[in-house]
């Protein structure tokens, strides 16, 4: 076949271990025998990171801001162990951060569904999405000890002048705790605008809750700001028959649990954090699960939600053979590639990448798998089968 052309290059951030092996692999196997692949190219290994003195990567995210589409492979976030590994000039902060405050996006996660996987959670036949707010709230609080006797206040003061007090509490009759936490107008309203960017984009249902009766100002804000937000997006919500809802924290994890999934749920700071892992774990592989970090004016990064699988990268330094899932970082390669399409009018583009994507599926469907998802199959009348890294990718390439 003529390979597929295309327009504006993709902005590729390739990164370590295991997964800089298997992106490699995969761009050779499933990619470049078929696409006239353009990508701007990024090193974000550590090395490079660390040579670049982190330079590297606020340049790839500039490029993710001009071109708008970016893929981007698993990085290591340097910890004291990596510093002498890697004998690094400094602890440098971690790469997704950098890229988010720059891109001043939202990371949605979403899981791939094949059929002989099932959920723990035997109702969620549909992907359940999942957006956390990553700013604010109880991670950036203030918190402090009050002695016995000891009356608090929450103070707000301009220009050096006193605006209001409010008594939090008064520790007449024994010692506590306290907390200050805060968030920002500007921030609530970019999440809001890009988990409405993203159930336009996946067609989802959208939900979002927060616990607005008890904390009527500061939950209240949230709420608020999304109905203005939801203002704005209302009629293409209507066009594409999908329904946006507010509800209350509690009401929505009970409405989930009942549901098949099927939807985005948009999630405050702390929810995400804790509701993102219960969705993850209740879907199965980490291999399995996909990220895409939206911003508010529509630039969008994709990527594989698990990181470098170092256990598995050492094996593969031994010379041993290796079993590591390579498709959630496929699906952030057709991601790119289909959100590149359909920027640039590329059919064929788009086309591509949703035949590679049933191919991956159908390849675990059919019984040819890597290791971590051999325990979690079962289909009647398919005996599965454990491939290697690379046989996979090839198993994946017969039925492309
Ligand atoms: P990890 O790389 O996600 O791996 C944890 C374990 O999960 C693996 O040892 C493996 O289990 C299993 N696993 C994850 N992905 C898999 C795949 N594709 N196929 C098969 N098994 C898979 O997390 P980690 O070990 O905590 O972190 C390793 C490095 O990744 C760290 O340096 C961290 O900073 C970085 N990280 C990067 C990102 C990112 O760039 N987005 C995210 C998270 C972590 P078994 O060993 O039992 O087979
Ligand atoms: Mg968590």
């Amino acid at each position: 076949m003529e390979k597929i052309k295309m327009q504006t290059p993709l902005v590729e951030m390739d990164g370590d271990e295991m997964t800089r092996i298997l992106w490699a692999k995969i761009k050779e196997i499933l990619i470049l025998p078929y696409v006239d692949l353009k990508t701007e190219y990024y090193d974000l290994g550590l090395v490079n990171r660390d040579r670049t003195d982190d330079g590297v990567t606020v340049e790839s995210a500039l490029a993710a801001k001009k071109y708008g589409v970016a893929v981007k492979c698993a990085t290591i976030t340097p910890n004291v162990q990596r510093m002498s590994e890697y004998r690094l000039k400094q602890m440098w902060k971690s790469p997704n951060g950098t890229i988010r405050r720059i891109l001043d996006g939202t990371v949605f996660r979403a899981p791939i569904l094949c059929k002989g996987i099932r959920s723990y959670v035997p109702g969620w036949t549909k992907p359940i999405a999942l957006a956390r707010h990553a700013y604010g709230d109880v991670y950036s609080a203030v918190e402090c000890l009050a002695d016995k006797g000891e009356k608090v206040y929450l103070v707000t003061e301009k220009d050096g002048k006193e605006v209001s007090r409010t008594l939090v509490h008064d520790f007449k009759d024994g010692a506590g705790v306290v907390q200050g936490m805060h968030n920002l107008d500007d921030s609530i309203r970019s999440f809001a605008h890009s988990c409405f960017r993203y159930a336009l984009d996946s067609r989802m249902p959208m939900m979002f809750a927060t616990k607005d009766t008890i904390s009527k100002v500061y939950d209240g804000r949230f709420k608020q700001i999304f109905a203005e937000v939801f203002a704005e997006y209302e009629r293409a919500f209507d066009e594409k028959g999908i329904d946006y809802q507010y509800t209350l924290i509690d009401d929505a994890v009970a409405r989930v649990m009942r549901s098949q999934g099927g939807m985005l749920w948009a999630c405050k700071n702390y929810d995400g954090d804790v509701m993102s892992d219960m969705v993850a774990t209740a879907y199965g592989s980490l291999g399995m699960m996909t990220s895409v970090l939206v911003s508010p004016d529509g630039k969008y990064e994709f990527e594989a939600a698990h990181g470098t699988v170092t256990r598995h990268y050492y094996k593969y330094l031994k010379g041993e053979e290796t079993s590591t899932n390579s498709v959630a970082t496929i699906f952030a390669w057709t991601g790119a590639l289909k959100k590149r399409g359909e920027l640039d009018g590329i059919a064929e583009l788009v086309t591509f990448a949703e035949r590679l994507e049933h191919a991956a599926i159908r390849t675990i469907e059919e019984g040819e798998m890597t290791g971590d998802l051999l325990s979690l199959f079962e289909r009647e009348g398919v005996m599965p089968r454990k491939l290697n890294s690379e046989e996979f990718l090839r198993a994946i390439a017969k039925r492309l």
